[in-house]
Parts: C-alpha cells; sequence; structure tokens
C-alpha cells in the first residue's frame, strides 16, 4: 500500500501528467483490487482514499447482460460495482475505470492523461503511428468510459498486455511493480517527444472550446462559449492548447466525437467527480 499512495502522489502532481485530481492508480493483492476512489485528488491521495474491491465479484460484471439504454446501463452497473466492494467500504465510491483496472493481471495499474500522449491520442493519424511506434500496445478507439470501455478491452487484454492507448482520452499502464511503471511511462514519453518539430511553444494558439479533445476539458472547461473562470478550467484549456499543438505531429487535431461529448455531459459519474472537486 505504501508503494501505491507513493507512486500515486508522485505522477499525480506532475500537471504533464495529468490535471484537475485527475487519472487512477490501483494495486492487487490476495484477490484485493485497491482502486482510487472517485474524485479524490492522485496527487494528495492516502490510503483510506483507496476502495477495497473483490477482484473475483468485480470480474463477474463481464459476464452480466446490461440494457442498451445509457441510464439503465450506467445505473446497473454502478450497482454491481458498488456491490464488489468489500465489508467497511461502503461509503467509498471506486473510480468510474475500476473495471479496466481489474482485467490487467499484473500487480500495479497506472492510468494518466498526459498532454503529449494525447497529442497522438487525439491525432488524425494517432492510431496508424501508435501501430508503428508502440506495436505491443493495445489502441481503442474513442468509446464510452466506464462499463463500455472494460467490456470492449476485456477480450483484447492479454497477460502479455502492459500499456492501452485511449483514443482522446489517456494511456493505461501496467506492471507487476512501479519501477515497471515509470519505464513504461517513460520510455513512451522520449519516443514521442521525439517524433515533434521542436520545443513546445510559450505561445499557443486558441482552441474550439465547443470542440473538446478529452472528457477532463468537458468536465471542467464546458462546451462554450465561454470559458468558465476556475483555475481548474484554466489549466485544462492550457492542456487542451498542448494536446492541440503536440496533434500536429500525429496528423493534426481530433476533437472527440459529438456522441461522446453528449454522453460525457450526461454521465452522472463526471457530474459526481465534478461535483467533488
Ligand atoms: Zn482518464
Amino acid at each position: 500500500m505504501k508503494n501505491l499512495v507513493e507512486f500515486s502522489r508522485k505522477y499525480g502532481s506532475d500537471p504533464e501528467l495529468v490535471l484537475a485530481g485527475g487519472g487512477n492508480t490501483s494495486m492487487k493483492e490476495n484477490g484485493v483490487l485497491y482502486v482510487k476512489g472517485s474524485g479524490c485528488s492522485l496527487s494528495t491521495i492516502e490510503a483510506e482514499n483507496f476502495v477495497a474491491m473483490d477482484l473475483e465479484e468485480l470480474l463477474k460484471i463481464l459476464e452480466k447482460e446490461y440494457p442498451a439504454s445509457d441510464r439503465e446501463r450506467e445505473a446497473m452497473f454502478l450497482a454491481d460495482v458498488s456491490a464488489a466492494k468489500l465489508p467497511g467500504e461502503e461509503e467509498k465510491r471506486p473510480s468510474v475505470e475500476a473495471l479496466l483496472h481489474a482485467l490487467f493481471p499484473q500487480r500495479y495499474v497506472l492510468h494518466l492523461h498526459p498532454a503529449l500522449v494525447n497529442g497522438l491520442t487525439c491525432g488524425v493519424d494517432g492510431e496508424k503511428i501508435a501501430k508503428e511506434l508502440f506495436p505491443d500496445a493495445i489502441w481503442v478507439n474513442a468509446c464510452k468510459p466506464g462499463y463500455t470501455l472494460a467490456k470492449l478491452l476485456s477480450d483484447k487484454i492479454n497477460p502479455e498486455t502492459d500499456t492501452v492507448l485511449l483514443q482522446n482520452h489517456g494511456v493505461f499502464f501496467a506492471s507487476q511493480t512501479p519501477e515497471g511503471l515509470e519505464e513504461l511511462l517513460q520510455g513512451m514519453l522520449s519516443v514521442l517527444k521525439a517524433q515533434l518539430p521542436g520545443e513546445l511553444p510559450e505561445v499557443l494558439e486558441d482552441v474550439d472550446l465547443s470542440k473538446p479533445f478529452t472528457p477532463d476539458h468537458i468536465v471542467y472547461c464546458g462546451v462554450g462559449p465561454t470559458l468558465p473562470e476556475t483555475a481548474n478550467a484554466h489549466l485544462l484549456y492550457r492542456d487542451a492548447q498542448k494536446i492541440n499543438w503536440y496533434a500536429k505531429a500525429f496528423g493534426g487535431p481530433l476533437p472527440l466525437k459529438k456522441e461522446l461529448v453528449e454522453f460525457i455531459l450526461n454521465w452522472e459519474a463526471e457530474s459526481y467527480r465534478k461535483k467533488k472537486a
């Protein structure tokens, strides 16, 4: 647990890797998944902010059938995820990506939204370039987060998978050790840096708020016409500007699909996170 708290804080407090308390981490031990609680900040996380969950119960969700309607499915999924918490954890709410964390057989999982990585995941040619640069990584096209994403990945992740790139969202790394996570992350960042035309300019061009790149931009910057006057909104706007610039090295910027923007705007799980933050 000490390791988990330590590396969570380290990555959570680096604004190049994750902003506004976003991102999440987990550890598995003796059939229990310890995953970050929804809405907790990774940079200041304490051991008690992790939610202890029965791994086997959590993975049983993948065998269930859920309704097609977003509202019904998400409500049932939330109830089933909640039921997989260990006794004593009732008051806590796990990260929306808890099930995806459970899918990796490795002990530690790290999920981040680095602007540089999102230059690739939000690039028009992101998938093609990712396959060339990271042939062993899994690429997932933008889809609804939470249940839909985990279900989609459930038959793609194998024991050798240590990297998953999520289009218009971020990256997952999995390893038996925290050092292994660091190696995966630094390896990816240095490969991506080598693709850039030079250093990130001081002054970056404006981005269109009505065309967000990732769920975080929707949650904190809104979808226009003006940027909310909050510190997080300004941080995430700067992040969107960076992604916009980085994405030029990967075929040009590609915003999130309209239907996904709508889904995130109406998703109860995101309004919960926003409220907590
Ligand atoms: Zn994320």
